[in-house]
Order: C-alpha cells, then structure tokens, then sequence
C-alpha cells in the first residue's frame, strides 16, 4: 500500500465525534464528551459523546424498530449481501485513513493496524456478505405424514460491546455475521478506541444499510455497556473484553429478559517448546512476535513459554535477542515492531505484575520498564521474566500487555499439567517436529485453538472461542453464524 499520505493523515485534525443512532450522527443527550487521549503523546486528539442511558436507549429503540419493521431483516439475503460488500469496498477504499485514525486512538502499530484492522475487517464483512445467501434452512427426516421445517430466524437485536485493542477486526467479527444475519446491531465501543468504529458506522449509511440497522453509542461501559446489557430490548449480547465485565453481562442478562450472551474473554495461553522443535530459531522469533505484538494487548497472545529444561536457557537467550531487537516506538512509523499501550491506566498494570515478579526474586530478562516517557506516550520495553513459578500471579493472571512468563518443563506430562492449570483456556502453541506428540497435545491441550510450529494468523476459515473461562461462542467461520440465528421448527401434518 501507499503509504506516502502518513505525514498529513497523522497530523489531521480530528473532529468532535458524534454517536451514530437511527442513521444519523448525534451527540449525547446532556452535551457531554469524554476526552480522547492519544497513547502517542498523551495528547487531547479530539472529543466523543460521553454517551447516557437515553442515548443508549434511543440506539436501542432505532435498533428494534428498524428489526421489527423487516427494512433489513426482511429483504433478500442477496439484497443484504450488496449492502455488505459496498460497505467493505468503502472500508478498504478508504484503509489507511482509518488505519491511521485507529492508531493515534488506541496505539498499534500502523503495520499490522492497517491489515488486522480496515483491511480485516473489510475482509471478515465479505466473508459473511458472500456467505449470507448460503445459509440453508432443513428439511428434517419425518414420516412421510409429515413435513418438518427448520427455519432459521435472525435473532433479533444484537448488543455488541467490543474492547480497544483490534476495535474494527474484533468489531467486525460481530458485525459481519449480525447483520449478514439480518439482525440489527447497537454497538459500544471501548472508552479508549471508538472513532474508527464510529468511522466505519458512517460509511455503512454510505454504503446504503438502512438507519437504525447499525448505531454505535460510545461512553462508558457501566453506563452505556450496561443499559444494553440490562435492556429487554436486546435479544443477544456478544462481547469480548475482561471476565470481570462478562460476568456483569451475565448478571444483567439473568436480572433482565434472559438475553442470550457470548463472551471472548481473555486467556493465559501456554506455548510450549519441546527441544524437538524443528527450528528453535523460528520458535522464539514467532513466539517472541506472539507475545510482543500491538505489545501484548492481544487475547490470544502467547503469555507463558513452557520450555523443555534440556534447551530452556538457550531458548530464553534467543528469546531475549528477539526481544531486544524490536524496534518500540511510535506507531505511525512503519518501521515500529511494537507501538504504545493503549492508555496510561494499562502501562501502569503492567508495570506492576514486573514490579511484583521482581520483588518475588524472579529473573527479569530483560525490558521490566518504562521507555520514551520524554514523548509523552505511553511505552514499554518488551519485558521477559523468566523462572516464574506456575502459582505466581504472573502465570495465572492475564497482564494484557508486553509481559512474558517463562516456565521450565522436564517432560511432556508435566507440560501438559503446567498448560491446563489455568482458569482459561483461549489459544496455545506446540513445537515439535514429533508428530504423534503434536496429535497428543492438541487432544490434552485444554483450549480453543491449538497452534502447532507456528503462532497466531488462523484465517477467517476457523472459528475463535475459548473454554473455561475464556468464555463461550465462536467468532469467525460459519459458525459464528450460529450466535445470531433462531432455530424454528414447522411441524406440518399433511
Ligand atoms: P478492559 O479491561 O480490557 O478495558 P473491559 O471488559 O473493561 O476490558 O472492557 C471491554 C468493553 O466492555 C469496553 O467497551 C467497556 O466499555 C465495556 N464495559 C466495561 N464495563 C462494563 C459494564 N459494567 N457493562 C457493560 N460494558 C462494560
């Protein structure tokens, strides 16, 4: 991609944003914005509504009418999926002023902004604008007396409610299957990572989708996040962010009308390095990139090594080198392997698991702090602590940034026991070049998806979902469709 406008588009200024309700923008019912801090600079970037319960209220009203009147659930798949597919040509057409908008908001570094987020989410959009003329109904196997359908229904009002740190591709993973469904959405975005969700909220009237069938309300989460959850309006709540917000979903769903609720919560996620990697090389620079990426702020990221004890110091070093090589800094340089944490509450958590694995007497590494403080920015080095032991805090707590636990491991048993004792069970990693012992890991491993000599880049193709207390319900792959359909059944005697 040309990426020759980067100089203006980073110094752009950003107007007021403005919730997108009933097809047009508005700002909160009171008038009062929430500053928007760029991780960059610690700079005011621009304002956005620091959303009410009215307006979220109102979202929630366009969202049901704009349902129930059928504008968009009831026209033909195919008419849906034309929508769908200009508004993805509309995303990608304008991919680096969104990218570059994203990154001044939350912090990631322009390189993989720019795929994991316009360009993602474009692609996830048509994914399941192509696929949403091929979902078939059933006929199901009765006698002959019989003809039994099974019709699947959209579901009806989706509450999505998304966190900062991939907003579009995370966003569209909801988005995409909803309103392919024929469902209408209301979406909250993260405090710290709303205006390329309210950018693209934007170009989708654009694109032609009918008012109400999309708003985005932004402010904060226990008032806006909440009055979706608590609505009765609302028949599904999907979600990816923290357990301790999941759990308040579930509370609002059970004290309110039983919506149904999917949660993509967070992971501890155990790579693990047996001395019979093919190429240990390869293995710490992938698993290196696995943890250290968009500096962490990824659920699935790689956050506890397991090393086989025979190579674990040669491994950590490599490690070490990775990690010391990657350029941290500012994100709007391409250059950048690793841009700023995403606000200061974030760099100041991680800081403190550091400052406590230190005071434990465990081996950091290298990285452990702080850099760039003189930008303004909120930056940290790519810290490695190693000789973590599996009950510290460090191995059972997802720290949500550039922070990786190393555990040694003396035999395959013992991996696997270290591996599963966790609360969640997201993403994992095996090295190996045995093949039967890969098989026996993927089958041992408690956990959503099972990497093996590699880390991350599953495609679209293969569905997203933790066990445990990683949360329930898939992102991407048809069977994300499953979250924003009814089943109904016609029994007819004939
Ligand atoms: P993180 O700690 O990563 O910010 P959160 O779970 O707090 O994770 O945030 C993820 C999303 O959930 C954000 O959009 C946030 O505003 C929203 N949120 C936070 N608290 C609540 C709540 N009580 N009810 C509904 N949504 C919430």
């Amino acid at each position: 991609m040309d990426l020759s406008e980067l100089a203006s588009l980073r110094s752009a200024p950003v107007a007021p944003a403005a919730h997108v309700i009933d097809g047009e923008r508005r700002f909160a019912s009171d008038t009062a914005t929430l500053e928007v801090i760029s991780p960059i600079d610690g700079q005011v970037l621009t304002t956005m509504p620091r959303g009410t319960a009215d307006d979220a209220k109102a979202a929630i009203s366009a969202a049901r009418r704009a349902f129930d009147d059928g504008r968009w659930s009831d026209l033909a798949p195919a008419a849906r999926k034309a929508v769908l597919l200009r508004w993805a040509d509309l995303i990608e057409a304008n991919a680096l002023e969104i990218a570059v908008l994203g990154v001044r908001n939350n912090g990631t570094e322009i390189g993989m902004a720019l795929k994991a987020e316009p360009l993602s989410a474009a692609a996830t959009i048509r994914y399941y604008a192509e696929a949403a003329d091929k979902v078939l109904g059933e006929i199901a196997p009765t006698s002959p007396a019989t003809l039994a359908l099974v019709h699947r229904e959209p579901a009806g009002v989706v509450g999505a409610i998304v966190p900062w740190n991939f907003p579009l591709m995370i966003g569209a993973w909801k988005l995409g299957p909803a309103l392919a469904a024929g469902c209408t959405v209301v979406l909250k975005p993260a405090e710290t990572a709303s205006l390329t969700l309210l950018r693209i909220a934007e170009l989708a009237l654009e694109a032609g989708l009918p008012a109400g069938v999309l708003n985005v309300v932004t402010g904060e989460g226990s008032v806006v996040g909440a009055t979706i959850a608590e609505s009765h309006d609302v028949d599904v709540l999907v979600f990816t962010g923290s357990g301790a917000t999941g759990r308040q979903l579930l509370e609002a769903s059970a004290r309110s009308n039983l919506k149904r609720v999917y949660l993509e919560l967070g992971g501890k996620s155990p790579n693990i390095v047996f001395a019979d990697a093919p190429d240990l090389d390869e293995a710490a620079k992938v698993s290196a990139h696995g943890i250290f990426r968009n500096s962490g702020q990824v659920c699935i990221a790689g956050s506890r090594i397991l090393v086989e004890r025979s190579i674990h110091d040669a491994f950590v070093d490599k490690l070490a080198a990775v990690a010391s090589a990657m350029t941290v800094g500012d994100p709007l340089d391409p250059s950048t392997g690793a841009g700023a944490i995403n606000s200061l509450r974030q760099l100041e958590q991680n800081l403190r698991f550091v400052e406590e694995a230190r005071q434990a007497g465990r081996r950091i590494v290298t990285g452990g702090k702080r850099i760039l403080e003189d930008t303004g920015g909120y930056y940290m080095a790519p810290t490695i602590v190693a000789d973590v032991h599996p009950d510290d805090r460090l191995a059972r707590e997802e720290v949500f940034g550039p922070v990786l636990a190393i555990l040694p491991f003396d035999s395959e048993d013992e991996a696997v026991a270290i591996a599963n004792d966790t609360d969640y069970g997201l993403a994992s990693a095996v090295w190996t070049s045995n093949l039967s012992r890969a098989h026996r890991m993927i089958r041992r491993i408690k956990a959503g998806i099972v990497h093996v000599n590699t880390y991350g880049g599953a495609d679209l193709t293969v569905p997203l979902g933790g066990v445990k207390q990683s949360g329930n319900g898939h992102d991407k792959s048809l069977h994300a469709f499953d979250k924003y359909f009814d089943l109904k059944t016609a029994w007819i005697k004939l």
